[in-house]
């Protein structure tokens, strides 16, 4: 097992940002604790009839606000120490983009590759079970979502499971990231990387910073290199291509493939479902190992895939510009400092990849509402249009095509309502937390950690300590 302090390395960065907050350390020491946590171990029946022990946790770290809220991740990595730490940053992510809610995070400790489709479900069944008998999941106490080796498969069946035990009204709200036809919302696939994509869109428009880095404004152009084209990696570098950047690299379990001219994401995808990893993908280098890649020329680095993959061993070798911090984690504290002081501009994860637990807060409120967004207002929205559009031709010679009222007339339905609702929200975040960059002369990670510590000591201490 890996000696690496994930939940120090969250602390670490919290205590460089509290030194610019007024709140004293009795106060910050309750912001920083894991207010529960929950160690469970249960029996799985294998499909060969063999019994096997599965070990899962789930943390709540804040109860300032409820419910709490956090994916499940399936990996061998997960322990306490990285469930804690994942947790934490969960409060301070919700923090940093309004969202309502406390931190959590849950994880259960296998190689998801290792199990088949039926104890894969037994697994997710049984874990739900035991959370629902310690009170640890409900719309209104903790919600998970997807992560790390989970999707909206196994938020379904959590969802299945927990309606065996609840008939309570709301009860669709106690897990997000589900399938659409279970409650899910529209965008919540992609709302991690899309986020993403509307982060590093804002960073890059701001003059300033690229001069600095000797970039010209815009995605338009920018090549990019991915670590781990899962959901949050591929679907981040989906938009980025989508906006004219140029993929020249990626990183997945297997290895590391390289093109400076670009690299073809549909086919690349199409290839790894077919021989189950990148190595081989024709037009590309193979590079030496999975990490190697991390180290190419290129104007942005999107880790996507797992905490501490940024550490002293490489950091004084990455050549990117700009690190978008997709993952949780990625960056040591160390590397973090090496990076910085060379002149890149590092996105911190706890703003950057806030655009998943954003889209399950609107899938969460769709389902304590009973009513899909845009079902109300969207035709009312078209007719009120098509009014403006006939006033128009009727004082003017303009005389709008059937295509043309189809496109100016639209109301907005679900999917461009989150879209938009993701987009402002991303946008609103990043220029909070360059406000804070500018006031104390910080990085942005540090900034974000600042923007969160605010608004969570202003909430404490209203609430007050009850005995
Ligand atoms: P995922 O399981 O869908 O994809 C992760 C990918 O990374 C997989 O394809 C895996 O093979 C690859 N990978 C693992 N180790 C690697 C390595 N050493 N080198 C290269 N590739 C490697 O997971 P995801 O949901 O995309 O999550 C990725 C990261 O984003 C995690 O840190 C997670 O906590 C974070 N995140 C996810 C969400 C979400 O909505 N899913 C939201 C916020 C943050």
């Amino acid at each position: 097992m890996s000696n690496y302090k994930f939940y120090d390395q969250v602390n670490k960065a919290f205590d460089k940002a509290a030194k610019y907050t007024r709140f004293d350390q009795g106060l910050l020491a309750q912001i920083k604790a894991c207010n529960a946590v929950l160690r469970i171990a249960f029996p799985l029946e294998k499909d060969d009839g063999s019994i096997e022990v599965i070990h899962g946790w789930r943390v709540q770290h804040s109860h300032h606000k409820l419910p709490t809220k956090g994916g499940i991740r399936y990996s061998l990595t997960v322990n306490e120490d990285e469930t804690m730490a994942l947790a934490a940053l969960m409060t301070y992510k919700c923090a940093v983009v309004d969202v309502p809610f406390g931190g959590a995070k849950g994880g259960i400790r296998i190689n998801k590759s290792d199990y088949s489709d039926a104890e894969l479900e037994r697994i997710t069944r049984r874990f739900t079970f035991e959370l629902y008998k310690k009170s640890f999941i409900g719309p209104g106490i903790d919600v998970p979502a997807p992560d790390y080796g989970t999707s909206a498969r196994e938020m379904g069946w959590i969802l299945d499971t927990y309606r065996q035990f609840s008939s309570e009204l709301n009860a669709e709200g106690c897990v997000t990231g589900k399938p659409l036809n279970q409650g899910g919302i529209r965008g919540r696939t992609e709302a991690t990387g899309r986020g993403v994509f509307f982060g590093i869109e804002e960073a890059v428009s701001n003059k300033d910073d690229m001069k600095i880095l000797g970039l010209e404004e815009g995605i338009e152009g920018k090549t990019f290199v991915v670590q781990g084209l899962g959901n949050v990696g591929y679907h981040a570098a989906k938009y980025f291509i989508d906006a004219g950047a140029i993929m020249v690299g990626v990183a997945e379990i297997d290895g590391s493939i390289y093109n400076k001219k670009g690299i073809d994401l549909a086919k690349l995808l199409e290839y790894k479902m077919e021989s189950k990893g990148i190595i081989g993908f024709p037009g590309t280098k193979t590079l030496k190992n999975n990490s190697a890649v991390l180290e190419a020329e290129c104007d942005i680095l999107v880790p996507a895939a797992l905490e501490n993959q940024l550490t002293t061993k490489n950091a004084t070798k990455i050549k990117a510009k700009i690190i978008a911090e997709a993952a949780n984690g990625p960056t040591s504290t160390e590397a973090h400092d090496i990076i910085k002081n060379r002149g890149a501009l590092i996105i911190p994860d706890n703003y950057l990849n806030a655009g998943g637990v954003t889209v399950s807060y609107f899938e969460w409120l769709k389902n304590i509402q009973h009513v899909r967004f845009g079902r109300m207002g969207k035709r009312f929205e078209e007719e009120s249009y098509k009014k403006i559009l006939r006033v128009i031709e009727t004082i003017s010679d303009r005389k709008f095509t059937e295509k043309e009222i189809g496109i100016l007339a639209k109301g907005a339905g679900e999917a461009e309502l989150v879209d938009s609702g993701l987009k402002d929200t991303m946008i609103n975040s990043y220029n909070q937390i360059n406000e804070l960059r500018k006031k104390h002369d910080v990085d942005l990670r540090t900034a974000a950690f600042i923007s969160a510590i605010n608004k969570l000591g202003v909430i404490y201490e209203q609430m007050g300590i009850f005995p």
